[in-house]
């Protein structure tokens, strides 16, 4: 159980949200509810399917609920006289809400609070480190061996199938996200899906990644079949210029918006800044998308610990789109980058 300092206006927590519970408690399984007291104190909720599991994975206070997670926990915050309960208020029903608010005592107070948990997420400690490290290294290994099998010919989807494959062989539980493998002119779409498209001598953009033991990594690297034109040689050194301005820029006490302007300034000294249509980048952790997000506006300030993606790109209607991304690692002087595969232009 992970020590927590409750926030100053709440006696107590109701965490409903399972990665935040995960975060706490190491808990995994699919419905669970936890009341926080502080420090590391805490009781878990979940339902008779994960008894065994439960004991195995959280060492708080565990109840194995039997008449709904809501009901105990309740019955528990009533016995222990909690005044100002916090509750997640992105992550809890309206009729939960109801519920709360019906059977508490009037003089309880429910006190909504937004981000808590995800902001001590943000900054990862040694042993996620290392579960970061782990599924960045699978995910590159998996588009290793998977760059073995590509050839002109097979589909989009045909090649997503075995980047996963090889991801799961190498010990991942599932894709970070829906592998993108985008062939051409589709490589136009950042968010492209694989579909039956045949992969043809041309430009190729693969954005993968891994959950391995619950950590996220994220990767694209582009390859090119066949021998590079011009134009992509120019547009693919313009993005690697900005990707590498990027993270010249992180360190500790950078604001994100930094981060994203030296990628942009870059694309704009070589024309292209119309062509980069999203952020920089995105924290991650035990989900693909986590708080700091690399924007044009975003003020966060990185902090060491912080795991985050650098990701500019270029996307050009009718021709198609250069994107290289990596996880990188906020350190106490400045960054590093873990992603190990090469971002050398790549023809095959
Ligand atoms: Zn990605
Ligand atoms: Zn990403």
């Amino acid at each position: 159980m992970r020590s927590v300092a409750l926030p100053p206006e709440t006696d107590a927590l109701l965490v409903t949200r399972l990665h935040n519970i995960r975060y706490l408690t190491g808990f995994t399984g699919s419905n669970a509810m936890l009341l926080l007291l502080g420090g590391t104190r805490a009781v878990l909720y979940t339902d008779p399917r994960y008894t065994v599991q439960s004991k195995q994975q959280a060492d708080c206070a565990i109840k194995i609920a039997t008449g709904g997670l809501g009901k105990a926990a309740l019955k528990d915050i009533r016995r222990r006289r909690i005044v100002k309960l916090g509750f997640e208020q992105d992550h809890l029903t309206y009729a939960q809400y109801e519920s709360l608010k019906k059977e508490l005592p009037l003089s309880a107070e429910l006190v909504p609070l937004s981000g808590f948990i995800e902001k001590l997420r943000t900054v990862k400690d040694d042993a996620e480190i290392a579960l970061i490290r782990a599924s960045v290294d699978t995910n590159s290994k998996a588009l290793a061996n998977a760059l073995k099998r590509l050839k002109p010919g097979i589909s989009e989807a045909d090649f997503a199938a075995e980047i996963d494959y090889q991801n799961r062989r190498l010990g991942a539980e599932a894709p970070a996200f829906d592998t993108i493998v985008a062939a051409g002119p589709r490589a136009a779409l950042p968010h492209a899906h694989p579909g039956s498209t045949k992969i043809a001598p041309g430009m190729l953009l693969i954005d993968m990644g891994a959950f391995r033991d619950g950590y996220a990594s994220d990767m694209t690297r582009m390859v090119h079949l066949g021998p590079a034109t011009t134009k992509y040689k120019k547009a693919y050194k313009a993005v690697l210029e900005a990707q590498l301005a990027a993270i010249h820029a992180i360190r500790p006490g950078a604001k994100t918006s930094a981060v994203d302007k030296a990628a942009r300034d870059v694309l704009k000294a070589h024309g292209l800044e119309k062509e980069f249509i999203h952020s920089t980048g995105h924290g991650l952790g035990l989900e693909i998308h986590e708080p700091p997000r690399i924007g044009r506006k975003d003020k966060t300030k990185l902090e060491a610990g912080m795991a985050i993606t650098v990701e500019p790109g270029v996307y050009i209607e009718g021709w198609g789109g250069i994107r290289i991304e990596d996880t990188v690692l906020v350190t106490a002087t400045g960054c590093e980058i873990l992603t190990p595969t090469s971002k050398e232009l790549r023809e095959l």
